[in-house]
């Protein structure tokens, strides 16, 4: 089969201006960037505000293996094949980061015949937003030492400054360092650090924003730093929300791509499923689901990552209403959890996989807790047998298909569309997080109800910090747990079904700007590292301009 470039290549892309005439978006509110991406104004989503939403679908996935199972080719298949069966369908993504590009992962514009276009643009600078974010990120962190060095009159504790500085790339090296060397001029030494801009506050703050002035307000209320007295500082108290939101004045706009099909598609913000809540823009999504039917969106990681988060959190922010869930499995990733080494995951192993779907029933049981029906994709991949296909169809619990979007685009993805829209649901789901509770009753239900956990264990230095936060009056703030994607549980390795054990929280961390509080339960990377051949070395491009190695 051919690469996902040499896909690329062949398609043939239809002019920005007319996708956008398609889904009824006016001329005058599309603001292109080249010949096939544009902003839409959001004048566009006051006009429209008034209509009535279409069905929103959320793809979510089994525990995965580390390459990804699909979502975003399942979710590009998706909605290419609800617009082959006549029903208009836009699929809202999440923008591709830097880091996994030219790290191991590769881009995340899908694959195969199910890829957004122009796929190169998306996974490289795009519209700039990620650019936009880390500048404004990093108009902070400026400040902040500013402040320090010019008398710090807010009398923050340079000890104490929670901000750290942002790139959109893995780099180690910068994960701790000390800034402000070489004398007075150069302002204070302090130690600080930097994170990946998919990892910044802000980025969750835009995907979360409804508006300009929500985001003024929400990045006004970012707390970075504490001062000598023990109060804590925010961007407020610097007055810089103002200029941070002038630098995310396009950012926010929402960005019209098209799937390689030429259905519409709108990649927006790009916000980590583990510290953060994963999902592309509200904003976006919600403009989506004013112009189409069914809108097709993903949810980061698995489904006790992302999809939780979506059901529990994204949606109660949003008023959005999720009428089904598409989960993702893969047979590899099935093996995977019923013990097989994963460098044999190829070879054909119906035992393995039957053991592994323990996985899958879980998370189908925990998605039903939400009142939303659930529908199996089973995304194939060419080492499946066919005997493990017809083992898994024979043992699946639930309304299922077998996907083959990467493969043939919209034909491979025919049946499950048609089996989503038998399965979508009139009624509101319900969220088993609400947002009154306390954080540990929060904490109990997510351990309990989701993470098959016996009970919830807080080490010393989560139980002070929950007296922080509840000292600064934060005991109510949604709460947002960030754990490993390779297990159900708080550890990596307990594969497949983990249950009964205890479910450790380690410390928390406030994003009061985003509104949310971050459980940390096991060690969480802000900064990713590179691996030892990275993605890097296969990436090129010849005299004519063509790219290669982009996947
Ligand atoms: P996720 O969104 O879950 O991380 P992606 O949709 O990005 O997963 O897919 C992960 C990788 O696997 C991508 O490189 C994609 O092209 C590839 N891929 C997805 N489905 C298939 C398939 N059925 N066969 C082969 N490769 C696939
Ligand atoms: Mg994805």
């Amino acid at each position: 089969m051919k690469s996902d470039i040499e896909i690329a290549r062949e398609a043939k892309l239809k002019k920005i201006s007319e996708i956008a005439k398609e889904i009824g978006i006016d001329e005058e509110y599309i603001e292109p960037y080249g010949k096939f991406i544009a902003k839409v104004n959001l004048n566009f989503l006051k006009k429209i505000s008034e209509r009535k939403d279409g069905k929103l679908i959320l793809v979510t996935a089994i525990t995965p293996t580390p390459a990804g199972e699909g979502k975003t080719t399942t979710s590009i298949g998706l909605s290419m094949a609800l617009n082959k069966l006549g029903k208009k369908s836009i699929v809202t993504l999440r923008e591709p980061s830097l880091g996994p590009v030219f790290g191991i992962k590769g881009g995340a514009a899908g694959g195969g015949y199910s890829q957004v276009l122009p796929m190169e643009n998306i996974n490289l600078h795009f519209t700039g937003d990620i650019h936009a974010i880390s500048s404004a990120h990093n108009l902070i962190s400026a400040v902040i030492d500013s402040h320090i060095k010019f008398g710090n009159e807010l009398k923050i504790n340079p000890a104490k400054v929670f901000w750290k500085r942002t790139m959109d790339m893995n780099d180690r090296a910068l994960r701790q360092i000390v800034v402000g060397l070489g004398g007075n001029t150069n302002g204070l030494p302090r130690e600080d650090g930097f994170i990946i801009t998919a990892a910044s506050e802000i980025m969750a703050i835009l995907c979360l924003a409804k508006d300009l002035k929500d985001l003024k307000e929400r990045l006004g209320n970012i707390v970075l730093a504490e001062s000598f007295d023990k109060k804590l500082i925010k961007v407020r108290d610097l007055k810089i929300e103002g200029a941070l939101t002038v630098l995310l004045k396009d950012a926010i706009k929402p960005n019209l791509v098209q799937t390689i099909e030429n259905t519409p598609a709108f990649i927006h913000g790009g916000p980590f499923a583990n510290i953060a809540h994963g999902t592309n823009s509200i904003i976006s999504t919600k403009m989506a689901l004013k112009l189409a039917d069914y809108v097709v969106t993903e949810a980061g990681f698995a489904a006790d990552l992302g999809a939780e988060k979506y059901l529990d959190f994204v949606t109660q922010v949003a008023n959005f209403n999720v009428n089904a869930v598409v989960l993702v499995a893969t047979i590899k990733a099935l093996k995977y959890h019923g013990g097989v080494n994963k460098n044999d995951l190829s070879k054909e192993n119906v035992d393995a996989m039957l053991k592994g779907m323990d996985n899958l029933k879980t998370h189908i049981e925990n998605l039903k807790l939400y009142n939303v029906p659930v529908v199996v994709a089973l995304n194939v991949f060419p080492t499946d047998t066919e005997n493990e296909l017809k083992a898994f169809s024979n043992n699946c619990n639930a309304p299922h298909a077998f996907l083959r979007a990467f493969q043939m685009g919209s034909e491979g993805a025919i049946d499950l569309a048609k089996l989503v829209t038998e399965n979508i649901s009139e009624t509101p789901h319900t969220p088993i997080v609400n947002f009154n509770m306390s954080i540990e009753e929060k904490l109990e239900t997510l351990a309990t109800k989701i993470y098959r956990a016996k009970k919830v264990i807080y080490t010393d230095k989560a139980k002070s910090k929950l007296k922080f936060l509840k000292r600064h009056g934060f005991e109510n703030l949604p709460v947002i747990v960030a754990k490993t994607q390779s297990s159900i549980s708080d550890d990596p390795k307990k594969i497949n079904a983990p249950k009964n054990y205890d479910f450790t929280i380690r410390d928390f961390e406030l994003s009061a700007g985003a509104g949310f509080v971050v459980a940390l339960a096991g060690e969480i990377m802000r900064m990713p590292g590179l691996s030892k051949i990275p993605n890097a070395t296969n990436i090129d491009i010849d005299e004519d301009g063509n790219i290669i190695g982009l996947s």
